[in-house]
């Protein structure tokens, strides 16, 4: 089956592409003139079907969206859906990082608690939709760590390492991440899709 990807985020494509073996991924920016919508919902699972709907609609295909983030419970929950944007609108990487260490400066290593939350949306051409959720548990670092992954991965050790996502092997995190986890949850309605014509 074909899978349109409503994401433009490297990390993403190639961690999706790896978690879904024998799917062909497209990505979105294949079509042009693809719409990239605001992503204005206050959840995970709003933003993630915003995307999916306007991807699968555009394209006349199934389409496939992921929304994610980080939870810090220091933050009271912050970055969460606003992850991506946390520094700014053109933030960088680096400057999320930045501002994620500089808002927990004096935290002790044990009140550093977090998780990646992630929602993936799948929606097809008649409009029907699915959803399910991942979550991974960890701890955010004093300082970044590894060059692996994207987004905040070199300052998240999940549960039961001492590595950061950026310095285990990308299989691991294939394993045991919030994506992998709401990608497995969601494998049966893939399955179910993959006869349908494309
Ligand atoms: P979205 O495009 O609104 O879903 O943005 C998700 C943002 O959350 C990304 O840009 C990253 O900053 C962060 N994020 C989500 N998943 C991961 C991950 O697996 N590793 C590191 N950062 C992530």
């Amino acid at each position: 089956m074909t899978l349109v990807l409503a994401t433009r985020n490297p990390g993403k494509i190639s961690e999706i592409r790896a978690l879904l073996p024998g799917v062909r991924v497209v990505p979105a920016a294949s079509f042009p003139g693809c719409p990239e919508p605001e992503e204005t919902g206050r959840t995970f699972e709003e933003n993630a079907l915003i995307k999916a709907r306007a991807v699968s609609r555009y394209t006349g295909r199934t389409a496939l969206a992921d929304d994610s983030g980080l939870e810090v419970d220091a933050l009271d929950g912050s970055p969460g859906v606003y992850s991506a944007r946390y520094a700014g609108t053109d933030a960088t990487d680096q400057d999320n990082m930045r501002r994620l260490l500089d808002a927990l400066d004096g935290i002790s290593a044990a009140d550093r608690t977090a998780r990646f939350r992630c929602v993936v949306a799948v929606v097809v051409p008649d409009g029907r939709s699915w959803t399910a959720e991942g979550t991974c548990e960890g701890r955010i670092l004093m300082a970044p760590r590894g060059d692996a992954g994207f987004g905040y991965d070199p300052l998240f050790a999940p549960t039961g390492y001492e590595n950061t996502f950026a310095e285990l092997d990308a299989g691991v995190k294939n394993r045991i991440s919030h994506r992998a986890l709401a990608l497995g949850r969601i494998a049966d309605v893939l399955k179910s899709l993959a006869d349908l014509p494309d």
